[in-house]
This record gives C-alpha cells, structure tokens and sequence, in this order.
C-alpha cells in the first residue's frame, strides 16, 4: 500500500509541474497610482501576467473572479487599505501571496500587514531590482506553498479512498460474519458481548438483543475460572487460541465447541476486545464417544470390555502403588455355557449372557469394575477386597446372585460360575500378572468341577510342574506295584473290640518315600487313574480281608473309600461284584465310602448306585459327614448303613461348644435314622469318653491305633487288642 501511494504521490507531482510549466504566473497589481502602477507593469510584464486595479474594492472583487498567483498592493489607497485588504485576499485565495508596498512613513503599518499574513513589503521609492527579487522569492514560496497544498489535498483524497476502501471491506466482513455458518461473538475489555452474529443466536439459543451490551451468558458455571483467566490471557496475547470446551445454551443445555479466540486492536493498537469463532462440535463429540464406546465396550451386554478393563486396572495399579492398597482381579467364568449354546441355541445364549451380565453388575461396588472377556468370562477388579477372605466372600457373592434361575424366552435356566482370584500386591503387582494369574486361578475351579472359587497362590506354577511329574509318575506306579494299602482299625466302644477297619492307599514312592494320599487321590481323580487304582485297593483289601476271616477273624468288616469320580464310572458294579466274587469275600463285609458332595452331585443316579449296591448286600458309609454344605434333610432317602463324622468336629468337641453340640445334633439324628455312627480322628482320651457319653457306636483314631501295613494290623488281631487292653498293648508302626 506504501508503495503504491508513493507512486500516485509522484505521479500527481508530475501533474503538478507540467501544470506549471506551461502558465505564466498571474500578478495583480493594486495602486491608485498610475505612475507606480506603470512603472510595476512594465518591470514585471516580461516575465509575468500582469493586471492592474486602482483600488482595495477592486483588487478584492477581481481577486473573486479570477486567481493570481501574486497581489502587490499599495498600502495606502483611497478606500479600503491595504492592510484591511491583506485577510480578505488570503480568505478568498489561499494559495495568493501578497507583497505590500508602503512608504516609508507607514513602516509600521507594512508590519502590521505582514502579521496580518502578507508575505512581504516593499518601500517607496523602488529599487527596481529589489521589487524584481522580492516578487521572484514571494511566487518561489506560492509555488511552494501551493505544491504542499497540493500533496496536503491529494493524501486526504488518498485516505478518503482507503477509509471507502476500509468501508467497503468492512461491509463485506459484516456480510461474512452474518452469513457464517460458526458462531462469531466478540467481547470488550469489560466482558461484555458487542457483536453476536445470527450462528451464535442459533447455537447458544440466545438473540441478539438478549445479549448485547450484557456479559456473555454462556459460560456454565463450573467453567467460569477457565474463562475468566482465557479472557485476560486472549487480552494479553498469550492464550491458546485454538481449544475445545463446553457452553450453556439458554435452555440450560451444553453444547461442546471448537473455540478460536484472538485480541482485537484498534487502530491505535491498543486492545479493545476479544473476537471468539465458535464451532458447534457436538455430534463430532457423539460421534468420537459413540467409536469410544465401541472401542471401549462390549456390544452384547454393554460391558466395558478388556481394553477398558486392563486401563481401569492400571490406574487402580499406580494408584494403589503410592498407597499400597491391595485389590483382587477376578475372572468369572459360567459352567458349561458351551451346551446353553449348543442346545438352546446362540439367541437364548446371548440373552442369558445378557441377563447374566445385568445380575453380575448389580452385585459389583462402586470403584469397583466389571467387564466382559470373552464368550462367558467376565473380570472383576475389587477395590475394596484388602484380604483373601473379602475377596472370598465377593465370589461367594457372585456365585449366590447366580443361583436363582433365569428366565429366557420361558425356560428356567439355571447357571453356576467358577471364579478365580489374583490378589495385588500378593499374587503380582502389575496388571498383566494379575490377569494372568486370575487366569491360571480360574482354570483350577474349573480342573474342581466348576462352581467353586479358587485363589492364585505364587507357587502354582511350582505345583503345576510337580503334579505333572507326578501325574507321569503316578500311572507308572501301578505297574512297579509301588501302591500299599494300609489298615486303621475301627473299634465298637461300647465293647472296646476291633469290628473292622478302613483300607487307606499308600503310595511307596522309590525317592519321595510314604506319599500321602491326600496329595495323589485328587491328581488321581483328574487324571482317571482313580479307576485303576481304586480297583487295586478295593482288591487287595477284600483279598486281605477274606484272608483274616479265614483265619478265625470271621466278622471283620473292610471300608474302602469311593473317590466321587470312581462312584459315577458306569462299570463300578461290575467291578465290584467281579471283585467280590473273584476274592470271595462276603458282600456283608465290604462297607463303601462316600463323600457328601458324591451323592449330591446327582442325586438320582446316586441313589440308584446306593440301592443296587445294597441290595448286593454291600454296606454304605458316609465319609466325612457335616463337612459338605448339604442339608441333613436329604439323609432319609438315602440307602445307607454308617455315618462317619468329619474329623475337623471330633477334634475340637471337647473345646468348642459348637462342634459338640452338632457331633450330638449327628449321632441323635442318624439314630433316628437307625443309621451308625463312626467318629474319625479319635485322639484324645476326653473325646473317646465325650463320644461314649453320645452313645457313638465305633471309633476311628490315633488314640486306639494309626493306619498301619497288614502285618502290623495282623498283630493287633493276635494281641486280641481292644480299646480296654490297649493301654499295655506296644504301639503300631506309624506312617
Ligand atoms: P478319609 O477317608 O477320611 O480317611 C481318614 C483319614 O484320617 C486318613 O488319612 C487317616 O490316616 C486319618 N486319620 C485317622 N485317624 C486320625 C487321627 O486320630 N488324627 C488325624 N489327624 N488323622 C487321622 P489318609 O490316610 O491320609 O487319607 C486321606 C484321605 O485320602 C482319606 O480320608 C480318603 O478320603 C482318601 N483315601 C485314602 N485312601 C484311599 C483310597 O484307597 N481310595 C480313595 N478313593 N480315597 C482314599
Ligand atoms: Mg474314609
Ligand atoms: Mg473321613
């Protein structure tokens, strides 16, 4: 723009002096002496246009009529003076200069004239070269005068043109800023809203009348300080410009928006407001949340799924690092969903998984988290389960909330859950350890059977790697005979004789030594070399007992214990009536034992299992009786001959009120039942006479004697040994 100006600046220069170059300036001349005037004329003619007028009245109206460039004036004429004259000339002709010619008598008055704006005076009588240099410097200062002029008009024409440019320009911003499509408001120092384009009525719900002159009604009340200080930042220069945020609409309702905010200065360059371009981004905001809850969320059930499991997983991590809170990861998985599917179909599988999903959620704390996994794996975090036992307890929560059944498209369906616990800091402290460990948890409830909980421990992994030694281990001790079955005997109290005894498994192991079965039946039962092994026991203990009747111990009764997985093997009444055939024992001398949870897997078929085998004459005990969570309700129907009472309540009965009233609670009710009673882990002389007091009928114990090898238990039937005599009676090898 400079650059063009200076150019029109130099053009009109030109102008200029070709317009002088081409005129002679004009001079008039003003006497009411002839003489002088004549003598003026003829100096000046040469070299100017020269007029001449006799009076101040004259001078003044030709002055009206035409421009000249000069006027020299005598000062004294008849009429108007000279002096008086000098402002009227300069008022109708600014660009004339005068030049006075006074005598020398009236000095002071050619001063008087100069101040009144004259340029110059001259005395009488002339010096005809000083008139001729004084009237050449007066038209040198016209001509300068006037070419100021000259720029003076021709910049304010320039700015004229800006200042309709600028108009124009801010006429087509006002259209812009009608039209847009985004929000325009601009604010000034004081806050208040000076400009509110129609976009910004129609986003914030606000007219413009509303508005104007008013602070801006649109920052929502919890973004007041973030305003207030991008305000002062915007004013300052220094502020984002560009940001995303919320506002209020008037109806109370928020809008999300992409702001660009800038100062505004005016033309002194002072800051005079801000301008803010508002761009209404609510449905890109639906939309990113709408991929969001995609990326973040299960579609089936609404979940969060694992992405979003894992990063909620990882915020409790750092934060419970600093505070060292533990927390629990579980993983929840449904027992045999797989058929739901394949026999109801995906659709009721889906909606149970729904429901499933919608009850799970009900039981989950807030802080807490759940998400769906896979098909039927839901995690839990547990912010608040500190302990084992809490978390314990949160899966015995989600497991009951399980238990009644779900109605999908009419059918009752009933699910039941394993669970499997990681614990932080205990188990791992970083997510992926804790899922991973949840995991491995998860899988041992389902090695369990399903429908139980199962913690991670640290040595897991350790025991997985052992039992798998041992499991190789485990079938080929059946061949290298390395299996022992130990006898424990079983003693009437009230008579005090030995009426039978419990054949118990031992595994000689050639490095390990004795292993207890408590640590290779369960493997045992995973691998299904229960059934073997179970064979073997049951054989050589009906062989050994048919052994000792033949040798005059004629009423000896042999328990042997039924795994529940040896219990459901569909050849299990055959293998026993082969058995019983092939050793000959007595069917009347063989007593079975079964656990609680055996029966109650299956009742019915259980039943039937129990039935025929009574009916073959075979005796059934219940092994380890109250330590199930059956009800005693379900005794009546069963077909069995003994009771044995869990240890755990035989060995503290004598203490705790509790395990003594319910020892009375079972023998009373298995009396009713005409059932018999045997107490297992009998080693106290107290307990022997609490549960003689009970009116127990057998007893089963370190007390009378520990499991021991055939031999050893043969010299207990020489010694005649009872629970009278025992006392002098040399104590068994132990194992
Ligand atoms: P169980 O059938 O309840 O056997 C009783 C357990 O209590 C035996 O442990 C026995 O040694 C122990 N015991 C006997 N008297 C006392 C006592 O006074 N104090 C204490 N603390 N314990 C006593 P064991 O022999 O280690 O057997 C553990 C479990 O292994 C048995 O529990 C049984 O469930 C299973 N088992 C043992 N042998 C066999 C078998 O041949 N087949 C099957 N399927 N399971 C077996
Ligand atoms: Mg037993
Ligand atoms: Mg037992």
């Amino acid at each position: 723009m400079i650059a063009s100006l200076e150019q029109a600046a130099r053009t009109a220069s030109k102008n200029f002096m070709t317009d002088r170059e081409d005129k002679k300036a004009r001079v008039l001349i003003a006497d009411d002496d002839e003489q002088i005037r004549d003598v003026l004329h003829e100096l000046l003619s040469e070299t100017y246009e020269c007029f001449e007028v006799n009076s101040g009245e004259e001078a003044l109206e030709t002055i009206g009529r035409e421009t000249f460039d000069l006027v020299l004036s005598d000062i004294m004429m008849g009429g108007i003076t000279g002096l008086e004259m000098v402002p009227q000339v300069l008022e109708q002709s600014p660009d004339t200069v005068v030049i006075m010619i006074s005598g020398e008598q009236n000095i002071e008055s050619a001063i008087d004239a100069l101040r009144a704006g004259a340029f110059d005076y001259i005395t009488k009588p002339f010096d005809l070269q000083h008139v001729e240099a004084a009237v050449r410097r007066a038209l040198e200062h016209q001509e300068l005068r006037r070419s100021k002029r000259y720029y003076e008009n021709f910049l304010e024409e320039m700015v004229k043109q800006r200042t309709a440019e600028l108009d124009k320009a801010n006429q087509t911003l006002r259209v812009l800023i009608e039209a847009s499509p985004l929000a325009i408001f601009v604010l000034d120092e004081k806050k208040n809203v000076i400009l509110w384009n129609p976009a910004a009525e129609q986003t914030f719900g606000w007219s413009k009348i509303e508005v104007l002159n008013k602070p801006l009604p649109i920052i929502p009340e919890d973004r007041r300080e973030d305003f207030e200080k991008g305000f002062a930042d915007t004013l300052q220069g220094r502020a984002i410009a560009n940001y995303e945020a919320y506002h209020q609409k008037k109806d109370g309702s928020l809008v999300d928006v992409n702001i660009w905010t800038t100062r505004l200065l005016n033309p002194d360059g002072e800051v005079n407001g801000v301008m803010a371009i508002v761009a209404d981004i609510t449905e890109r905001k639906q939309a990113e949340e709408k991929i969001h809850y995609l990326a973040y969320n299960d579609t089936l059930t609404g979940l969060p799924n694992r992405v979003s499991f894992e990063e909620r997983l990882n915020e409790a991590l750092t934060r419970g690092e600093s505070s060292q809170q533990p927390l629990a990861v579980m993983f929840l998985s449904l027992d045999r969903f797989k058929k739901f599917n394949d026999t109801l179909g995906h659709i009721i599988g889906d909606q149970l998984l729904r429901s499933v999903s919608e009850r799970l959620s009900t039981a989950v704390r807030e802080g807490d988290a759940i998400a769906r996994f896979a098909s039927d794996e839901f995690a839990f975090l547990l912010t608040r389960a500190r302990t084992a036992d809490d978390a314990a307890e949160m899966a015995q929560k989600f497991q009951n909330i399980l238990e009644a059944p779900f109605k999908v498209d009419d059918q009752e369906l009933y699910v039941t859950a394993s669970i499997g616990i990681g614990l932080y800091p205990h188990d791992a402290v970083d997510a992926q350890g804790l899922l991973k460990n949840a995991g491995a948890a998860l899988y041992r409830a389902k090695q369990q059977g399903g429908s139980n909980f199962q913690f991670y421990t640290a040595d897991m992994n350790e025991r997985a790697l052992k039992r798998l030694s041992l499991e190789n281990q485990l079938r080929s001790a059946i061949e290298r005979k390395e299996f022992k079955v130990y006898y424990q005997p079983q003693v009437n109290i009230t008579t005090g004789q030995i009426v039978g005894m419990e054949a118990l498994v031992r595994w000689q192991h050639p490095e390990m030594g004795l292993v207890s079965p408590a640590e290779f039946i369960p493997l045992a039962e995973d691998t299904g070399l229960i059934a073997p092994i179970g064979e073997l026991v049951l054989r050589s203990a009906c062989a050994q007992t048919k052994s000792w009747h033949d040798c005059g111990f004629n009423s000896l009764r042999v328990a042997v214990n039924l795994s529940p997985r040896q219990f459901q093997q569909p050849d299990l009444l055959l293998m026993i009536e082969t058995t019983l055939k092939e050793t000959g024992l007595r069917p009347e001398s063989l007593e079975l034992e079964v656990t609680e949870s055996s029966v109650m897997k299956n009742t019915e078929s259980a039943i039937k299992t129990l039935s025929e085998l009574k009916s073959m004459g075979i005796k059934i005990s219940i092994d380890d009786f109250g330590s199930g969570y059956s009800s005693l309700g379900y005794l009546k129907h069963l077909p069995i001959d003994v009771l044995k009472i869990d240890q755990s309540f035989v060995r503290d009965m004598t203490t705790a009120p509790n395990d003594a009233a319910i020892v009375m609670a079972i023998i009373q009710l298995a009396h009713s039942l005409q059932l018999k009673v045997t107490a297992e882990g009998v080693e106290t002389e107290d307990q022997l006479r609490f549960l003689r007091l009970l009116r127990c009928d057998e007893m089963q114990g370190y007390l009378f004697c520990r499991p021991v090898p055939v031999e050893a238990f043969e010299q207990l039937l020489i010694e005649g040994r009872s629970l009278g005599t025992m006392k002098t009676a040399s104590v068994s090898p132990v194992i």
